[in-house]
């Protein structure tokens, strides 16, 4: 891929070995884009990636909790985000649950692709269409749906 993107990386703590194990396994593209990750999820991705000797530039927010979505959410809004993996503890209960459908909401009114699971997160980080130069991403539109 030609472009640089600033990707952010997302995972609840049951999900975090499966961020950790996705991170590796794509390293080689990672590193060629700058990541943002709330903060325990770039702190783990970060040990994981010395430990192999894998070179990234990473930003961690606050954790997610404290307010790292939020962080998220607030650069994705001001057009800082061109992906997002966000892998989502779907079987337990999050204390910032509020921050969590913010940052989703956040993703789909403005555009910003966001994979919920690996196997999205691995379509979207290869997709061709980073670097067509003649794609051009159509936002979303609210039109009145007027039933018969
Ligand atoms: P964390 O935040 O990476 O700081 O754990 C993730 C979250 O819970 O949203």
């Amino acid at each position: 891929m030609k472009r640089k993107l600033t990707i952010a990386l997302v995972a609840h703590d049951h999900r975090k070995a499966d961020m950790v194990d996705w991170a590796v396994y794509n390293a080689d593209l990672l590193s060629h884009h700058n990541l943002v990750c709330t903060g325990t999820t770039g702190g783990l991705i970060k040990a994981a990636f010395e430990e192999k000797d894998i070179h990234a530039e990473i930003t961690c927010m606050h954790s997610g909790p404290m307010g790292g979505d939020a962080e998220i959410a607030a650069m994705v809004v001001r057009n800082e985000v061109d992906l997002a993996v966000f892998l989502i503890d779907d079987l337990n209960p999050q204390p910032h649950e509020a921050d969590i459908q913010m940052l989703l909401r956040q993703c789909r009114v403005h555009n910003v692709p966001i994979a919920c699971n690996r196997y999205s997160a691995d379509l979207m980080i290869t997709s061709p269409l980073w670097d067509d130069v003649d794609y051009k991403p159509l936002s979303p539109r609210y039109i009145e749906f007027k039933r018969n």
